[in-house]
């Protein structure tokens, strides 16, 4: 049988490419991508010519069973996605446990990941952390979301898209509070990388005065909720379930 590797490949900065990642992709029989035409770039960048087979969000489903029987054919797959790591806000799941199911071996090879690295440079506390990955488009729904991660504790990290993150950040000042601690990390490994920790309330100011920090790809990483509001909130709920309690 041969393997699946899931394998990272740079989020700007074509560097970033392990020598791991490229030895593998270019043994591999063949490399699924998410998108062929942006992954033929990385390959000729690297001077390798593995034939591309397309896996995405929509013909996923289709794809799997293919590749799940070339892998029992006993040829090596590579999975890829346009950047970082797959799965991570990326396709590539149904691949994943398709394989495990047919108890074919899976091997992540390593790399760059949007999340990780804004974790890694935030200076928030980075122990406990919850990837949230992208929030609904809608005003209505993103507001929803929000809320429910109100008293979340541990560090937040979200995907934004550049033309939303404004509101996002006026949202999220809204529901977490001006004064919650947050960082900005925009265009990461490239030109103009953009790392920046301040207050919700002065993130709005920043984002909002210039236009340029409404481009790019961002991850946006948020403290926590103060460990007591939380309780506060167990608190709250208890009290409301003794109180439901005598209705029982
Ligand atoms: N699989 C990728 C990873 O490992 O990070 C994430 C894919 S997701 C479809 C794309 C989102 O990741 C972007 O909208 C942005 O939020 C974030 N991202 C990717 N590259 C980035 C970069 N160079 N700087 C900041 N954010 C990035």
């Amino acid at each position: 049988t041969g393997i699946l590797y899931v394998v990272a490949t740079p989020i700007g900065n074509l560097d970033d490419i392990t020598k791991r990642a490229t030895h593998v992709l270019a043994q591999v029989a063949v490399i699924a991508a998410e998108d062929t035409r942006h992954s033929s770039r990385l390959l000729q960048f690297l001077g390798i010519n593995t034939p591309l087979v397309s896996v995405h969000d929509h013909n996923e489903a289709n794809q799997v069973q293919r590749l799940i029987q070339q892998l029992l054919a006993g040829e090596h797959i590579a999975l890829i996605s346009d950047a970082g790591t797959p799965l991570i806000s990326d396709p590539g799941y149904r691949l994943v446990a398709a394989a495990h199911h047919a108890h074919i071996q899976v091997v992540p090879v390593v790399g760059a990941c949007a999340a990780i690295a804004a974790l890694s440079a935030a200076g928030l506390p980075s122990d406990r952390f919850s990837f949230e990955g992208f929030l609904a488009a809608k005003a209505s729904q993103r507001q929803t979301q929000l809320k429910a991660l109100a008293n979340e504790s541990r560090t937040l990290i979200f995907y934004e898209a550049p033309h939303r993150i404004l509101e996002c950040v006026q949202d999220m000042a809204a529901i977490f509070g001006a004064d919650r601690r947050v960082v900005l990390a925009r265009e990461l490994t490239k030109t103009f990388e953009t790392i920046k920790q301040s207050t919700l309330a002065e993130l709005c100011v920043f984002v909002a005065s210039d236009t340029n920090q409404q481009r790019g790809e961002i991850v946006l990483v948020v403290e926590g909720a103060p460990e007591d509001s939380t309780l506060m909130a167990q608190k709250e709920l208890d009290a409301l379930l003794l109180k439901l309690l005598k209705y029982l």
